[in-house]
């Protein structure tokens, strides 16, 4: 997960209380969420919704707040359904959500599954690492057997990108200009825009090298 900076002011479509998903929403929400889904990462996913993140359930208010509407692949958003309900908060500036569930990438293309763990034992936090799981590592259904699969693919692809620099950087005939091209190439790797950079930072948060040179840049 990464976090979110919410403006405050609410698309003006939100006023009329007709539609909580309108084109100024959905556009707002695509540059603030960096085009990517808050719970899996995916940038760009073919299907993307706008979300409650506390299920309205016929109420009003929260249905057209918009500081409950979040950017959600479909996928996500099937698995989560109106079921969780308790989940920590991207959009909490008070939360650091990165840190709070740990990502660990697959080491092959076709692993089985990813390493997702929860970091503290609250309430919120338990079942955002329980969803995050299902969401990486379901088997419930064929179709959900399939598309994780797909989706640890594209981490795994994230990851690859990722090997390649700490490569570049650890080469014995590494030059000084090659080791900060590879960090300058880290750098965006890890930043909160790019797809799975929860992965992605968790990998550099346990390198005893990297980790200081580049622990300031993730917020
Ligand atoms: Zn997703």
């Amino acid at each position: 997960m990464f976090n979110v900076d919410r403006p405050e002011a609410a698309p003006a479509s939100l006023h009329t209380r007709k539609k909580y998903d309108g084109q100024d929403v959905y556009d707002a929400l695509d540059e603030v969420f960096f085009s990517k889904c808050y719970l899996c990462e995916t940038k760009e996913p073919h299907d993307i919704n706008v979300e409650h993140f506390d299920a309205h359930l016929g109420d009003l208010n929260k249905k057209f707040d918009w500081n409950n509407l979040y950017f959600v692949c479909s996928r996500c958003n099937n698995i989560k359904g109106a079921v969780n309900n308790n989940l920590i908060d991207c959009c909490d500036e008070g939360q650091d959500v990165f840190r709070a569930i740990k990502h660990l990438p697959p080491v092959t293309p076709y692993a089985k599954s990813v390493q997702v763990v929860a970091m503290y034992d609250d309430d919120k936090t338990i079942e955002t690492q329980e969803l995050l799981d299902k969401i990486f590592n379901s088997e419930h259904t064929v179709n959900k057997k399939i598309s994780g699969s797909f989706l640890r693919r594209k981490v795994f692809g994230q990851y690859n990108l990722l090997l390649d620099q700490i490569n570049d950087y650890y080469s014995p005939v590494a030059t000084q200009e090659d080791k900060v091209r590879a960090v300058e190439k880290i750098q965006v790797l890890i930043n909160r825009s790019s797809p799975y950079s929860a992965f992605i930072r968790w990998c550099i948060l346990g390198d005893e090298e990297l980790n200081p040179l580049l622990v300031d840049l993730m917020n």
